[in-house]
């Protein structure tokens, strides 16, 4: 079964209202294990609520979303938690890393949270840093990082619990051009070791050409 697949997705704000919005009016799409694909899309076009329905944030008012075979529609808002949480993995263009740990800590809390052992969670920690050459900076916090190193251990933090399907929204926009395909090029090597499978926004179409696949979001449609 696929990682993901968006069945003919509709959603709308403020319906009924003056300021009355459709977003997407029957996009579908899907996601492979193990495929990386690239959503491209002008600002406005929807991009956020297709992720934040994709990873079980929010819900479609029509359609049907299945993830790793599952269909979500009919769940209890505590077995969808529990579902995301399980098997998707956030990354944002600020990485909302926890200010007052260091950035083993930060990789670490989510797989304590989820009752992994100590000794364990850390030598997984050390291992994904090492991944994206910031291991050697795994005692600071990250004030004393640069933007790049930063979003590496966002990164991580959001790998950590090995989900399957990994959504990131403009992962390296708050970068600079040459940070930025050095941040990215460390994400698809992260991706790829950990098999994940993967569905990232970007404008950058020089990035969006080195992913598998490149799919375009217009008038609340997936092309
Ligand atoms: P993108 O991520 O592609 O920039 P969004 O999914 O954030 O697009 O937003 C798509 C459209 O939906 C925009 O016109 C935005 O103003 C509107 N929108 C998003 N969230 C809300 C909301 N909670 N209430 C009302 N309108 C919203
Ligand atoms: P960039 O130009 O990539 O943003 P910086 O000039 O911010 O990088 O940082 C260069 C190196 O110095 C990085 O390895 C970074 O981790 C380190 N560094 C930056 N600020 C601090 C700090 N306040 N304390 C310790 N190390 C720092």
């Amino acid at each position: 079964s696929e990682a993901l697949f968006l069945d003919q997705i509709t959603k709308g704000y403020n319906r009924g209202k003056a300021s009355a919005v459709e977003v997407l009016r029957g996009a579908s799409l899907q996601v492979a294990k193990g495929e990386v694909v690239a959503l491209v899309a002008p600002s406005g076009a929807g991009k956020s609520t297709l992720l934040h329905i994709a990873g079980l944030l929010d819900t479609p008012d029509e359609g049907r979303v299945l993830l790793a075979g599952r269909e979500v529609n009919g769940l209890s808002d505590r077995a969808r938690t529990e579902l995301r949480r399980a098997d998707v993995g956030f990354i944002y263009q600020f990485h909302h890393l926890l200010p007052e740990f260091s950035a083993l800590e930060n990789v670490l809390i989510p797989q304590l949270a989820n009752g992994v052992p100590r000794r364990e969670a850390e030598a997984q920690a050390q291992s994904l840093l090492q991944l994206v050459g910031v291991d050697h900076r795994a005692g600071h916090r990250p004030a004393a990082l640069s933007g790049g190193e930063q979003q590496r251990v966002a990164f991580c933090r959001a790998l950590a619990n090995r989900p399957g399907l990994l959504l990131a929204d403009e992962p390296t926009g708050n970068l600079d051009p040459a940070t930025s395909d050095q941040v990215f090029a460390a994400l698809m090597q992260l991706v790829r070791a950990t098999g994940m499978s993967a569905l990232i926004a970007t404008h950058n179409l020089e990035l969006a050409g080195r992913m598998d696949r490149i799919v375009r979001l217009e008038a609340g449609r997936v092309l």
